[in-house]
């Protein structure tokens, strides 16, 4: 891979700045950009930009003649409290439409050879997702489309946007419908964070027998990917032949109440449950990789329990940092 040059849009977020880390390691001249630096540790980008990618300029100025592989993780997002309770609805599709139509149109002015696309499991149909045991998300049943968020409709409008700039421009796109990645350096606190990460700091600030709220009743299913196999499925996509759309997630559905369960025992801590009304989204979602195994002759493998007992600590890490500074 020496000498390739890649430009990681959103770096300074949390899969762009492990994706980041990964390219470099391969190799890859890498240069990040984003509104803000990553959080919690420095990016590992050969070149980091501070830009605003909703604008023309951010890409005239950054996105160099001939770029090898374009990654597009730049988004207006954030878990369920984000963008759920539709408070964000006309920021979300704004910024991150403004952000793709710009990607799609650079790539194609700029000559990228590659640009990959982080779709979202959020742009399935909500009545194929209300049996929490049964949830359907094959590739195939995007249609007829009916998110329940906007979030999902903006993902699914980009999506097109991206086939269409390959189907009538040549644009090389490779397009991953990611479901609930998770893991260190992901956001834990403020609003945006999702269910993993909340349910583990909720968890880790109440001492053994204490009580933490739960959105719902807690019976709503999903799974959740760890962060370095999302990565290295994004690589393996990226060196396939297939575009996609295709599903980047695990088959281990849980319901949130498992989850938790399984962060007390990681935690060492019986907690009681209190279930509260709150953003949930739909009923049930599972990632679907029959299209992946095809495609990719590969799928994650990691279990749930495994990548909590990873991210539990740098959680629990983070949140004594923070006191030793409030102090
Ligand atoms: P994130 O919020 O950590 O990263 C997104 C980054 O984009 C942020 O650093 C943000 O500052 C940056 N950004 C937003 N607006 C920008 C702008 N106008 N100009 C420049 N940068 C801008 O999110 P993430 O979890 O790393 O997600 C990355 C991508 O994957 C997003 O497109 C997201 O929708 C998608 N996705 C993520 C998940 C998940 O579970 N994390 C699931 C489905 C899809």
């Amino acid at each position: 891979m020496k000498g390739k040059k890649a430009l990681v849009c959103g770096a300074g977020g949390f899969i762009g700045s492990h994706m980041v880390r990964r390219l470099r390691g391969e190799g890859y001249w890498v240069r990040g950009v984003d509104l803000k630096h990553p959080e919690f540790s420095s990016s590992a980008a050969d070149d980091f930009v501070i830009a605003d990618l909703r604008l023309r300029e951010s890409w005239e100025a950054n996105l160099d003649e001939g770029t090898d592989e374009i990654y597009q993780f730049a988004a207006d997002m954030g878990g369920a409290g984000y963008i759920f309770t539709g408070e964000n609805d006309a920021h979300v599709m704004h910024n991150s439409a403004m952000i793709n139509l710009h990607a799609a149109d650079f790539a194609v002015r700029r000559k990228a050879k590659k640009i990959f696309y982080s779709s979202s499991a959020c742009m399935y149909p909500a009545y194929n997702q209300e049996d929490p045991n049964n949830p359907k998300c094959a590739e195939d049943t995007a249609y007829p489309a009916a998110p329940d968020s906007e979030y999902g409709w903006e993902k699914l409008f980009s999506e097109r946007l991206y086939f269409a700039f390959a189907r009538n421009f040549g644009l090389d796109v490779r397009v991953a419908r990611f479901h609930n990645i998770f893991g260190p350096e992901g956001t834990w606190q403020g609003g945006k964070e999702k269910a993993p990460a909340a349910l583990i700091r909720k968890i880790a600030e109440q001492p053994d027998g204490g009580t933490i709220e739960v959105w719902g009743d807690g019976l709503q299913t999903r799974s959740f990917l760890y962060i370095d196999e999302c990565i290295e499925a994004v690589r393996r996509l990226m060196q396939s032949p297939f575009q996609g759309p295709v599903n980047i997630g695990s088959e281990e559905m849980v319901t949130i109440n498992q989850m938790v369960g399984m962060i007390m025992q990681i935690a060492g801590k019986k907690i009681a449950i209190k279930h509260v009304s709150g953003p949930t989204g739909v009923r049930g979602r599972n990632s679907d990789n029959r299209l992946l195994r095809k495609e990719l002759g590969w799928e994650p493998s990691q279990s749930l329990f495994d990548g909590l007992a990873r991210t539990y600590p740098w959680i629990e890490g983070q949140m004594r940092a923070s006191l030793k500074k409030t102090a």
